[in-house]
């Protein structure tokens, strides 16, 4: 995932192409830590551009996976999609101690931006970034699941166990420990 910076002609460098999961050291982590799995390849399109003297790389990555839902812990598949806009801009050599620090000190990152040194842009860290930032925080294997029965466990989604009014004791219950708490 390397973008060499004389391949960025005048009229920008378009690229295509599908990169396995693995070659991605925290796309690699994450399913190894079982948290996703990857079934099928990156499928990354760019457009990089020079504006002077930075890097415009803008792009999308799209990928399927499979997590586990939050709430009922069965496994499902998920598209992820993203798309991207990113300014790298070349490093600022370290600057001497000068008299006004604030000045030294704005780098490409307090910019909002990336910062590249040489000829070669690595997208690496930008393309698993983007697929992580997809991914949902707590998944779901869809909007309106029900979850497992706090009781017996049973998957609400295959319909009502039986157990519905302990089930709502307990919610009420869960409520008044609400309202205690925030009143202090
Ligand atoms: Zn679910
Ligand atoms: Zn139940």
């Amino acid at each position: 995932m390397i973008i060499d910076l004389d391949d960025i002609k005048e009229q920008g460098l378009s690229l295509e192409l599908m990169e396995a999961f693995d070659h991605f050291p925290a796309l690699n982590e994450l399913q190894a830590d079982g948290e996703v799995v990857f079934l099928q390849p990156l499928d990354i399109r760019l457009m990089a551009r020079k504006f002077e003297g930075m890097v415009i790389v803008e792009g999308s990555v799209a990928t399927v996976v499979r997590l586990q839902c939050c709430r009922c812990l069965q496994e499902f598949e998920q598209p992820l999609d993203a798309t991207f806009s990113i300014t790298y801009a070349r490093q600022l050599p370290a600057m001497e101690e000068g008299g006004d620090g604030a000045e030294v000190e704005l780098q490409a990152d307090d910019l909002g931006m990336l910062a590249f040194e040489g000829d070669e842009i690595d997208l690496t860290e930008t393309v698993q970034e983007q697929v992580v930032m997809a991914m949902p925080f707590k998944p779901l294997c869809r909007e309106d699941c029900q979850g497992l029965c706090s009781q017996c466990g049973a998957d609400l989604n295959d319909g009502d166990c039986g157990c519905r009014d302990q089930a709502m004791d307990g919610k009420f219950a869960a409520l008044k420990d609400f309202k205690v708490k925030k009143t202090d």
